[in-house]
């Protein structure tokens, strides 16, 4: 096992949005980042992402917790709950407030601005000068000057974006009072002392916007890897929506395996019927992150 003073301060996460129970999308995402973290010696911290009250499942953050206990992911401390931290998100916004503009737009309004090339919508810059005449506020949006964000992720390489371009000024506070998860991650990454964000591929466009968000607060960069998401046959990302089936926590090996062949690391086949935890030590002695797909999506 690699190990050096460095490396026993890494801390790694799992930050589940409680709208339903692990599944298979979700549990790749909690694997990387369990493996990658102790691999390191290091701890693994958790986070439910409750922020936003709608779109959590009742007992779901529960049963996640329950799954992940079946299948040996230990964790360190208490898991920290996004819907108690908004006293922090506030006095982060409160910091920002001289790149920070009020801003008219619903979400039709802007509907028919131009698209990045993840088929985002870039805002179109409306309210930046002040709120158009006769306009109530809804939301807070960043000021995002022109620059370019470039960092570079263990599993997908250099990542280059530019915010003004790819993205524009991006909300902070929804109409609904809501804490966007740009400004919710980082303040939070940074409240747990997470080192490295291990995570699915999908959040990758989302990155230079937290690095951004980390610089005008004077937070610390994690290191990041952003492994491939899992598709159905459909080609869909796994998830609620998408009806993805959760895995079963009274079983939870086989599914295991399929994470641990899913990220490239090929448990001997003998495993498949090994108890959860022996699969589990096998990962953290075998681990290897240069073994993960270097893919986006499969
Ligand atoms: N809560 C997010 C999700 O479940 C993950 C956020 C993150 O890892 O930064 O997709």
């Amino acid at each position: 096992m690699r190990k050096s003073a460095d490396m026993n301060a890494c801390r790694g996460r799992f930050a589940p949005s409680p709208t339903g129970p692990l599944h298979f999308g979700s549990l790749v995402a909690a694997v990387a980042s369990w493996c990658e973290a102790r691999a390191r010696g290091g701890q693994w911290l958790l986070r439910i992402e409750d922020l936003d009250p709608p779109r959590c499942a009742p007992g779901a953050a529960e049963d996640i917790l329950a799954t992940l206990e079946r299948l040996g992911l230990d964790w360190d401390g208490t898991p920290m709950r996004q819907s108690t931290r908004g006293a922090a998100y506030a006095a982060a916004l409160e910091r920002l407030a001289d790149h920070v503009f009020p801003c008219a737009c619903s979400r039709r309004e802007i509907a028919d601005s131009a698209l990045n090339p993840q088929g985002e919508q870039v805002y179109p810059g409306t309210c930046r000068g002040g709120l158009p005449p006769g306009r109530g506020v809804r939301s807070s949006r960043l000021r995002v000057d022109e620059c370019e964000i470039e960092f570079t992720d263990a599993v997908q390489g250099r990542i280059r974006q530019s915010l003004a371009r790819d993205v524009g000024d991006f909300v902070l506070r929804r109409a609904d009072g809501v804490f966007a998860y740009q400004l919710a991650v980082v303040v939070d990454d940074a409240e747990q002392g997470i080192s490295h964000v291990v995570r699915g591929a999908d959040l990758l466009a989302s990155t230079p916007r937290q690095i951004y968000l980390q610089r005008l607060l004077g937070l610390p960069t994690p290191h990041y890897a952003h492994v491939p998401v899992a598709l159905n046959a459909a080609g869909e990302k796994l998830s609620k929506q998408t009806l993805a089936e959760a895995i079963d926590p009274s079983h939870p090996a086989p599914a295991l395996a399929a994470a641990l062949a899913f990220l490239g690391q090929s448990p001997p086949p003998e495993l498949a019927r090994a108890r959860a935890r022996d699969l589990r030590d096998w990962a953290l002695a075998h681990w290897s992150l240069e073994r993960v797909p270097r893919v986006r999506a499969r």
